[in-house]
């Protein structure tokens, strides 16, 4: 077939120019998104030939080779991956498969700032060559078909393509960015090694470029200069990074993984990496985001858990290996027991993946409660993190790290066996520590930061997770009346509840503010008994799966006669009893009127100025669930 020209799909111009308008400033990540491409496309043909050995053909290398050409002004990024057939190359280079991409491009809102700061969260794949190209060709042969039915992609980026056929002896694709001036730095085996060190070193492939050594001059006079020497050297480590020592990789690696896996340009808070041994062999690389992403609300969104079997990438967003409620996590968890050929539904019965997902939440749940318990540590001691934090302010810190992840309890080995190879020399020094509380005082906590941004997917595992409902109450954060913060947890308010108190009060309304100003909890205001504010749309749901916390019940001030028991005096009650006998005529015709509105009129002591208010028997639905559920058309 000849020649053929072809529109972009109106999201992918729209793209485009976004692209090549609003990521100036960090042109770069170019390298990381066709390298990674190159890296997908060899992972799939790994996969792929595990059913078909035959699509390796006679070249079974699977490699990433880089090279320039700086009086052409191209740069060249080549895998011998799975390639493409001209008619993927139509439909994966010139229109958005992912819904999820497309609504992404239609938030977008032409505000560059505004939109760089969502590109950056969203990674731009294939089309961010146009930053620094003003002409990509791509020509690509799909592995398994013949030589002549190679396909050559060539675009200026701006609205259309040319698709042609062409004969490819290599299987494979090869990118070449046709340089813009401005980018001419990218055409350079200095740069470019830096780049693939800064990128892309954790890459389990090799990634090579031709060898480069320096020739002087022939004559004299003559300048020298570098010169190819036909030997292509491996640029990078090669192995993936998680089957590294824990000790020999730099924060700056396992943050760089991070962005990889997470398409993500934000350091994360935290991560834990981990061998564990036991009745299930997995290595796990998880990671807490510093930022809720676009979709966060969509339950059905698939977590971020990659799923690897010793070494060789299965599949992207295995559902299976971490609950729902912890769908934020991002990372890598590869196993040394499952079959090369385990589908999703097979996943669904894998007793071993039972195991992994249980290991990988108890995991997480250790990792934020060791955010939590540092940020409170640093709460404690302010003083002491105020003075180093003048003069350590450069000192490297990240207690959230790998590195500082606690062993697993006791009590976690004990349940299962599961033994971690905790290498001692991750433990941090005091010097660590004291920079620590340096960095957490000069800015929002870590655990405050992961609360606003996922607090309130957190909240479903009272829900959805029994087993460590406990664990999880106690991460919860609520705002409340004792002050302004929405910091307090359930084992603060209880270290302050009054003498004779006997539950946890809450509140549930539309808004924080709604909440506060209830008329509902004026006497508990009067009286000086806090009480928990809670305005999230999961937070009556979530706590009907939690009736006590460490043996103190949970009360909603909104449900039924709120017996305050030994907090009111005997005189209050009298006082009470005898302001109900003397209205009782008022209350039969109250009654009467608002028969169909309401079930009963009542006297009641939790008013402090307001003349009334509305409240749902004990066991009935809170008012806030009803309008929530009313909302929902139910
Ligand atoms: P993503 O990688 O997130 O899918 P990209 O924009 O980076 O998005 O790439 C779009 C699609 O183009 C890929 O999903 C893949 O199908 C195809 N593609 C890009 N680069 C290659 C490559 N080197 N080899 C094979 N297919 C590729
Ligand atoms: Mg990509």
């Amino acid at each position: 077939m000849s020649k053929q020209k072809h529109s972009f799909q109106a999201e992918v111009a729209q793209l485009l120019h976004l692209v090549t308008h609003s990521l100036y400033s960090n042109k770069e990540i170019f390298l990381r998104e066709l390298i990674s491409n190159a890296s997908d496309a060899c992972d799939k043909l790994r996969f792929n030939a595990l059913a078909d050995s035959s699509l390796y053909g006679d070249q079974p290398e699977l490699e990433v080779r880089i090279s320039f050409d700086k009086a052409a002004k191209t740069l060249t990024v080549t895998d011998t991956g799975i390639g493409m057939s001209r008619e993927e190359a139509i439909d994966h280079l010139g229109t958005i498969a992912k819904s999820g991409t497309k609504d992404f491009v239609s938030r977008l809102s032409g505000d560059q700032k505004q939109d760089s700061q969502l590109i950056g969260q969203f990674g731009v794949g294939f089309y961010s060559g146009f930053i620094v190209a003003d002409k990509i060709t791509v020509e690509s042969r799909r592995a398994g078909l013949p030589a002549e039915q190679g396909v050559r992609w060539i675009s200026s980026g701006a609205g259309e393509f040319d698709v042609e056929d062409i004969t490819r002896a290599e299987r494979g694709t090869s990118v070449i960015l046709h340089l813009r001036d401005d980018a001419l730095e990218y055409a350079d085996g200095w740069r470019l090694k830096e780049l693939i060190g800064k990128y892309s070193d954790h890459i389990s492939l090799p990634i090579k470029m031709e060898g480069e050594k320096w020739e002087e001059g022939k004559e004299e006079g003559q300048p020298g200069e570098m010169v190819k020497t036909g030997e292509w050297e491996t640029i990078n480590q090669a192995s993936a990074l998680w089957t590294r020592p824990k000790k020999d990789i730099s924060d700056e690696q396992f943050k760089e993984f991070y962005k990889q896996v997470a398409h993500d340009w934000e350091d994360p808070l935290s991560w834990s990496l981990n061998r564990v041994e036991g009745s299930t062999e997995y290595t796990q690389l998880l990671y807490i985001p510093s930022h809720a992403p676009q979709d966060l609300w969509d339950r059905d969104k698939k977590a971020g858990v990659k799923l690897y079997v010793k070494r060789v990438f299965i599949m992207d967003d295995a559902e299976q290996l971490i609950p729902r409620y912890l769908r934020f996590i991002k990372g890598v968890v590869d196993s040394a027991d499952l079959p090369l050929n385990v589908s999703r539904e097979l996943l669904q019965e894998s007793r071993d993946v039972r195991s992994i997902r249980e290991g990988n939440t108890r995991r997480v749940l250790s990792m934020l409660e060791e955010l939590a318990k540092t940020e409170q540590a640093a709460a404690n001691a302010p003083a002491t993190a105020d003075a180093s934090a003048e003069n350590g302010a450069e000192q490297k810190v990240d207690i959230g790290s790998g590195e500082s992840t606690p062993a697993p309890e006791p009590t976690e080995m004990a349940e299962d066996g599961v033994t971690d190879v905790v290498d001692k020399n991750d433990a941090p020094t005091a010097a660590d520590a004291a920079a620590k509380f340096a960095e957490e005082a000069t800015r929002e906590g870590k655990y405050s930061t992961f609360w606003r941004e996922f607090g309130s997917v957190l909240k479903e595992g009272l829900g959805e997770d029994f087993a460590n409902r406990e664990r999880i109450a106690k991460l919860l954060r609520y705002a409340s009346t004792a002050g302004d913060a929405a910091n307090v947890s359930l084992a603060d308010y209880k270290a302050r509840m009054k003498p004779g108190q006997k539950a946890i009060y809450y509140i549930t309304a539309d808004t924080l503010a709604g909440a506060r100003n209830s008329p509902q909890i004026e006497v508990f205001k009067k009286k000086g008994i806090e009480v928990l504010l809670m305005a999230d749309r999961v937070d009556e749901w979530s706590l009907s799966h939690m009736p006590d916390f460490d043996g103190t019940p949970l009360q909603s001030v909104a449900k039924g006669a709120v017996d305050l028991g030994d907090l009111q005096d005997e005189a209050e009650k009298k006082a009470a009893e005898e302001a109900a006998e003397s209205v009782k005529p008022l209350l039969e015709r109250l009654k009467e009127v608002l028969k169909d509105q309401v079930e009963d009129v009542r006297v009641t002591s939790r008013l402090v100025d307001s003349p009334a208010c509305l409240v749902v028997k004990d066991a009935g639905m809170s008012m806030q669930l009803a309008r929530m559920l009313k909302q929902a058309g139910q």
